[in-house]
């Protein structure tokens, strides 16, 4: 897979460039407020600022975060009303949706159902958190013959999930109660959305507490000590306004031991940091990745993408789960 096929330069720029308006815009007034780090608790230490916005590194799990951060309404108010929340809910999604579908969902969806079975809850019920457009909801089905039902707050987005004719529970997580789940076992997922959390404390505790022993929770996020993360660093598209937290196979562990779930699998089954970097070369301050990158053959990039996935080291991350 190649960054251009997901995320076509033209269209990310566009976005990218209304987004650093954006910041400003919603933003600039914002009350600030300090957070520690968001996995281990410890003070971060100030990295750099991009938009506005300042990143901390955590010096004990090398989390990056933003601190201070503005309160989670503005936030809110960006999503509903942004020029570039907009964009990318139209022309982004426009553009991408089926080369996403075909690309990304479909091989998430068999994934995700390999891993379940693994995990001995192939047959759980599951809930997508944060589902959008339905589109791993749709393949999921598709794959597997059981009904998903999509958690989304956004009352346009859950439109068009039942227009679909999927199950709906139109909410943010932190808003649902036991009552709306169907019976039985269940499997959590999310994707891309964890790194958006304003508080991921407050949504893993409220997470935790609707789930019984056994239910399993799978999501995937950024991994700050990604490859193209960690080499572009503030010049990297990933840190922008919309993402707030950076953790790292590390880090999630002790976020998500600290809430009370026992870990299952962490790992970074990324395609895209080595191409990123090749994307990016002008940005690379680092001189052995800038002149890799220069210099190695498809065949080697695609070799040393495989290794630093195996590796952990990918800043895609993908995280299992459960309630024990
Ligand atoms: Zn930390």
């Amino acid at each position: 897979m190649k960054e251009e096929e997901i995320r076509p330069i033209r269209v990310f720029d566009e976005y990218l460039r209304l987004a650093a308006l954006d910041a400003d815009k919603y933003f600039n007034k914002s009350p600030r407020q300090l957070v520690l780090c968001p996995a281990c608790g410890t003070r971060g230490v100030y990295s750099f600022s991009k938009h506005g916005f300042s990143y901390e590194e955590c010096p004990v799990c090398q989390t990056l975060f933003v601190s201070p951060r503005p309160p989670a309404q503005d936030f809110f108010r960006y999503y509903q009303e942004s020029d570039s929340a907009k964009f990318f809910a139209t022309t982004f999604y426009r553009e991408t949706s089926e080369a996403r579908r075909e690309k990304l969902w479909r091989p998430k969806a068999l994934m995700v159902s390999e891993m379940l079975q693994k995990y001995g809850a192939r047959q759980h019920a599951l809930l997508d958190i944060g589902g959008g457009y339905g589109i791993f909801a749709e393949e999921y089905e598709r794959l597997t013959n059981k009904k998903v039902t999509v958690i989304e707050p956004g009352p346009e987005l859950a439109q068009i999930c039942r227009q679909k004719g999927l199950t709906v529970i139109e909410a943010f997580l932190e808003n649902v109660t036991a009552e709306q789940l169907p019976a039985g076992p269940k499997v959590f997922v999310s994707f891309e959305l964890f790194e958006h959390l304003h508080d991921t404390r407050v949504f893993l505790q409220h997470l935790h507490a609707l789930m019984r022993p056994g239910d399993v929770f799978l999501f995937t996020t950024l991994s700050g000590m990604g490859v193209d993360i960690q080499t572009l660093w503030d010049e990297s598209k990933s840190v922008s306004l919309q993402h707030l937290n950076f953790f790292n196979p590390k880090s999630v562990r002790l976020l998500i031991e600290g809430i009370g779930f026992r870990a299952l699998d962490v790992s970074t089954p990324g395609k895209l940091d080595i191409d990123i970097l090749y994307n990016n070369q002008a940005q690379i301050k680092d001189r052995f990745w800038r002149n890799f990158v220069a210099h190695a053959s498809q065949e080697q990039r695609q070799e040393w993408q495989d290794f630093i996935a195996g590796q952990g080291f990918s800043s895609h991350m993908f995280v299992v789960c459960e309630c024990p």
